[in-house]
């Protein structure tokens, strides 16, 4: 990865790029800020930069047998430790062939998109980063580097990490060994054990502004019109991930939106016998497309609420999305906002929960009946 690989973020590479050059590398950093920025891109730009052997004035030369394995994410010199699921491994090495195809197939990754990558069905056990990984590290680190001067250790999404793990690797982060250096990439820094954060450097790296948005979608999606383009941009609010999960679940969406509509069309109208034939229709999606289907209702409902209170500035729809709520908002209000998105996330629960879906949704019409009249 080059830093010219990376769109936008100018100011922090260049901030990156200047460290080195003055031989002030901080020995442990933490890139942290919104989801789909490209932090982790940041991360390992960097750590392939002070590697390359024929480094540049303003990027790694991508030639060099450093940068060549560090495009593949292999050189011996370069340790990631990321979140896993106990039950399948005990430390990040165990899945180091998914994670390095993971992050190879686009490294704007966030901690859902790894956990879904980690089990295709929802289990109990969330990926964390346990107290063995601390001691993989460490011993790790204390053979020596192998074919450069620097030793790159990544910890991505520490604010995963138990506390024993944390405590753990502590003394290393504090005094580390010569030529090695951490590099932590949070999503969530505030969740990052305090004593560990105050330990770091920290780059906030900020949400991509439209324009740069707009250009990378439209270079990953040239058949794009310029409609699905501007929503796009509009929904996503920076966030790399979102807007290219909103650009390739387009029509899946479409037919989200359609049946947001039909729903709340028929239980506003009491229509028993429509609700009931809706139930049985969604009940025959998949069981993940139902569970999609209401978070984007919840989604919507929250919007409908800002719609309404008149914070459209603050409302993030597409155009037919907010054609709809023009008339719908004023449904969603003060009195029966909170209980409308507890039912739908209740709802999402149970389905999650293998309940029958039928039940569940006809059910869930019925007390939406009620909740638009509220
Ligand atoms: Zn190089």
């Amino acid at each position: 990865m080059r830093f010219i690989d990376i769109y936008g973020q100018n100011e922090i590479k260049e901030r990156l790029i200047h460290s080195v050059q003055t031989g002030r590398m901080p020995h442990a950093l933490l890139f942290h800020g919104p989801q789909g920025t490209g932090k982790l891109a940041l991360a390992i730009a960097y750590a392939q930069y002070i590697s390359c052997e024929n480094r540049g004035k303003n990027d790694s030369c991508g030639q060099c047998p450093s940068c060549i394995q560090f495009q593949k994410l292999i050189h011996p010199d370069l340790h990631f430790t990321f979140p896993v699921i106990a039950t399948q491994h005990r430390v990040s090495i165990g899945a180091i062939k998914e994670w390095r195809e993971f992050v190879l197939k686009s490294p704007y990754i966030s901690y859902d998109l790894w956990s879904s990558c980690l089990s295709s069905e929802k289990t109990n056990t969330p990926p964390k980063i346990l107290v063995s990984e601390a001691t993989e590290i460490i011993s790790e680190l204390n053979k020596t580097a192998y074919e450069s001067d620097f030793r790159t250790q990544i910890v991505c999404f520490p604010e995963k990490m138990n506390d024993e793990c944390a405590n753990k690797l502590l003394k290393i982060i504090e005094e580390p060994y010569p030529n090695t250096h951490f590099l932590f990439v949070s999503e969530n820094s505030d969740q990052i054990l305090g004593t560990i954060l105050s330990r770091l450097q920290s780059i906030y790296v900020p949400a991509l502004p439209p324009d740069v948005v707009t250009e990378i979608l439209k270079k990953q999606y040239p058949t794009a019109t310029e409609k699905v383009i501007t929503d796009t941009v509009h929904i996503a609010n920076g966030n790399i991930i979102k807007a290219f999960d909103v650009i390739e679940n387009g029509e899946e969406t479409q037919m989200f939106l359609s049946n947001f509509i039909y729903i709340m069309r028929t239980c506003y109208t009491k229509n028993i016998l429509g609700m009931k034939k809706w139930s049985e229709e969604v009940a025959k999606w998949s069981r993940k497309q139902q569970i999609t289907f209401l978070s984007y209702a919840q989604r919507m409902i929250r919007e409908n609420f800002i719609f309404n209170i008149r914070q459209k500035e603050l409302n993030y729809m597409t155009s037919d999305e907010s054609g709809f709520s023009e008339k719908f908002s004023p449904f969603i209000n003060e009195r029966n906002i909170c209980q409308f998105l507890s039912e739908l996330e209740l709802a999402e629960r149970h389905i999650e929960r293998n309940g029958q879906a039928k039940i569940i949704l006809f059910d869930l019409a019925l007390k939406i009946t009620m909740l638009l009249k509220m």
